[in-house]
């Protein structure tokens, strides 16, 4: 069968609400994004959780919620959120590092929980580990069976960065083996640990032609076996639209320190658009990031720009050699 890949900016009408329930994990990935200087420490209240989700129910339209952290597992009330998100309509992911604390599987169950996202860096220990941690890989793939044997449909994120990227491809015959319906490969991003020398010393980005010699082609062959897949665009030929996610799509980042964000790479940062406070949802005014989305420049993503402009390549009458598209477009297939 042949797979006709279809790049999808967004979908129209839905909102997408990201809610970081606490920041505490027992995991020390290497390229952790959490950050709890600017996101806060405290774990959410179930009551507390309630009230802001309550918040972005949108009448008339899909609402997606993905619960996440830290490890949102560690959270003992994490079933009854989703009981809660359910019951107020919202499609319901839960992103977990597979440890699944408090007994989530016997506490939670296929009805209420649309996906349970497990994320893995490597097709075996020697990949994974040295990623995630000594032991990880043999806990996330029990508790992936677990959970399929239960019922629960489960997808995948793998994050690509230079130490996986050639392990890759071995990850299809696993996502089989595994029954894993949904694989999303994510790039690693500048954020947090993955930009300090801590990480080695070695870069932990690909470069552009690393990156469209493996994912795609990978993206593919599990598409074939029947897995639907996702990855990030990032790097768009010049007749590929751009659009800025802050502009076109409703996507929220919710901290438990009250800061709600529009674009994901400005969460290491104090310019959220957006503040819950006493349970209302405020627009902030001022220099925040909502002002840089409307800006339109050759290289695509203008946080790119700012925050990590190493990442463009430029030719030599200075015009970028394609503009990187960073949270929105998506490839799909499968
Ligand atoms: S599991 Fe997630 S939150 Fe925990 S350390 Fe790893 S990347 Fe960070
Ligand atoms: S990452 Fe780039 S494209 Fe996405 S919301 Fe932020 S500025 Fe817009």
């Amino acid at each position: 069968m042949t797979q006709v890949a279809r790049t999808v900016a967004f979908k129209p009408g839905e909102r997408n609400i990201f809610f970081h329930i606490l920041t505490a994990c027992n995991l020390s990935c290497s390229h952790c994004y959490i950050n709890p200087d600017q996101h806060g420490r405290e774990a959410l209240s179930l009551e507390t959780i309630r009230r802001w989700l309550k918040l972005f129910v949108a009448p008339g339209k899909r609402g997606n919620v993905i619960f996440l952290g830290g490890e949102p597992t560690l959270h003992p009330d994490l079933a009854a959120a989703v009981a809660h998100a359910k019951q107020l309509g919202f499609h319901v992911t839960v992103d977990s590092n597979g440890y699944l604390f408090h007994d989530f599987l016997q506490r939670t169950s296929p009805a209420d929980l649309d996906y349970l996202s497990f994320s893995l860096d490597g097709p075996d220990p020697a990949v994974n580990d040295p990623l995630r941690g000594s032991g990880v890989f043999a806990v996330c793939v029990e508790n992936i069976r677990k959970a399929q044997a239960l019922g629960f449909r489960t997808s995948l994120i793998y994050t690509v960065s230079s130490r996986n990227l050639q392990h890759l491809e071995r990850m299809v015959p696993l996502l089989v083996e595994l029954g894993i319906s949904r694989f999303f490969i994510q790039v690693i991003g500048l954020r947090g640990r993955s930009a300090l020398p801590a990480a080695g010393d070695v870069s932990l980005q690909v470069s552009r032609e690393q990156w469209l010699a493996v994912v795609p082609v990978v993206a593919a062959q599990a598409a074939a076996r029947g897995i639907h897949v996702t990855y990030p665009k990032v790097f768009l030929h010049d007749e590929e639209g751009f659009q800025c996610a802050g502009r076109v799509a409703e996507n929220f980042f919710i901290f438990p320190n009250g800061r709600v964000y529009q674009c994901p790479l400005c969460e290491d940062y104090p310019i959220n658009a957006y503040r819950i406070e006493e349970d209302r949802l405020v627009r902030i005014g001022g220099l925040r990031e909502d002002r840089f989305f409307s800006l339109d420049i050759p290289e695509g993503c203008v946080m790119n720009k700012l925050l990590q402009p190493d990442t463009i390549d430029y030719d030599a009458g200075g015009k970028p050699t394609h503009r990187i598209s960073c949270c929105l477009l998506k490839e799909e297939i499968g």
